[in-house]
């Protein structure tokens, strides 16, 4: 079922094979409520804890995909949710930093990391538009969360040459992929839309 999903995303143009190795390895059943189980294998987004969603697998491969990672790198994730794409990362063989406003999933998700074993170096309770300013800069950073502005400080928590991929908009969002290319300046690049459920601020 895992090949299948890889082939549907190949079709639906995704080319990394790193990426599509780690959809193939990666047990998305275990990653969501054993009632969409026999489901997990279709490119859908599913329901999980506090109303968020699990985002499609083309959407992961597609974020994935546009970083450009490579072994080693400093990863900063804001919204880990199911921790899906955060395992996807971790295949990827880099230091991912994952934060998660949702007390419910942070704790839920927290523990799934430690039974399977997967290690980020952080899983952060907080507001991802605050970033990471302690463990800044990142060579990578991944908004999974519809935005309605980039937030400010994951453009300056971004290493010169780092890439940046943010959903932007309401309603629906345009994937977005900034680049620091020098201390000063930014190149931005609009891809197709997508649903995200929204970034929130705390109200603290
Ligand atoms: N990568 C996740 C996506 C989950 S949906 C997955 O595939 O499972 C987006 C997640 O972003 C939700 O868990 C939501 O609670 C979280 N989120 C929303 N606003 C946030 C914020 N300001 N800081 C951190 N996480 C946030």
């Amino acid at each position: 079922m895992r090949n299948h999903l890889a082939q549907v995303l190949i079709d639906k143009g995704i080319a990394d094979k790193k990426v599509l190795d780690a959809v193939r390895e990666i047990p998305r059943h275990l990653f969501i409520d054993s009632s969409f189980e026999g489901h997990a294998y279709q490119n859908k987004a599913f329901p999980i804890a506090a109303n968020q969603t699990i985002s499609h697998p083309f959407t992961v491969a597609f974020q994935t995909e546009l970083l450009e990672i490579e072994p080693g790198q400093k990863v900063l994730e804001i919204g880990t949710g199911s921790g899906y794409q955060t395992a996807v990362l971790l295949k990827l063989k880099v230091k991912v930093y994952t934060v998660e406003r949702q007390l419910e999933l942070f704790k839920k998700t927290n523990l799934f990391f430690k039974k399977m074993g997967y290690r980020p170096k952080q899983v952060i309770f907080g507001d991802g538009y605050k970033g990471l300013p302690k463990e800044a800069p990142f060579d990578r950073i991944i908004v999974t969360a519809g935005a309605p502005v980039v937030p400010k400080a994951l453009l300056a928590q971004l290493k010169v040459g780092g890439r940046l991929v943010i959903p932007i908009g309401f309603e629906e969002q345009i994937m977005t992929l900034f680049v620091r290319t020098t201390e000063k300046e930014f190149s931005k690049t609009e891809y197709g839309s997508f649903r995200f459920v929204p970034l929130l601020e705390n109200k603290n």
